[in-house]
Formats: C-alpha cells, sequence, structure tokens
C-alpha cells in the first residue's frame, strides 16, 4: 500500500531504513517517542527526526 497524499508522508531522511516506508500512519512511535516501527517490514529504527531538543541549533532559526 503507497500513501498518495503528500501530508500523509515523513521526510525522506526519516523513512523506513529498510523499505523506504514513508506513510505516517505506517511508522509507529514506539518506545516513548524514541524509536519507530514500520508496520509494512517491521523494522524499528530511530529517525534523525528524534534528535534530543538543541542538539541542532541551526534546524530551526528563531527570529
Ligand atoms: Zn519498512
Amino acid at each position: 500500500m503507497i500513501c498518495q497524499r503528500n501530508d500523509d508522508l515523513v521526510d525522506p531522511e526519516d523513512a523506513c531504513p529498510t523499505c523506504g516506508q514513508r506513510c505516517i500512519d505506517r511508522l509507529i512511535w514506539i518506545d516513548d517517542g524514541e524509536q519507530v516501527r514500520c508496520a509494512a517490514c517491521s523494522t524499528i529504527y530511530t529517525p534523525p527526526m528524534a534528535r534530543p531538543e538543541g542538539g541542532d541549533p541551526d534546524a530551526a532559526p528563531t527570529q
């Protein structure tokens, strides 16, 4: 099953590393928001977006 709407897709770097799944409905947060389980292939991984707050100050400029 492939998502058709861009609004339901995560960023490419946050996609499943095994099957490339990007549908947000297929990527389930586990372990208190630190890891994601891909419902399509059962891979569990830590997406870049799970970085601790303040880990990348250039990512969100506050001006
Ligand atoms: Zn997958």
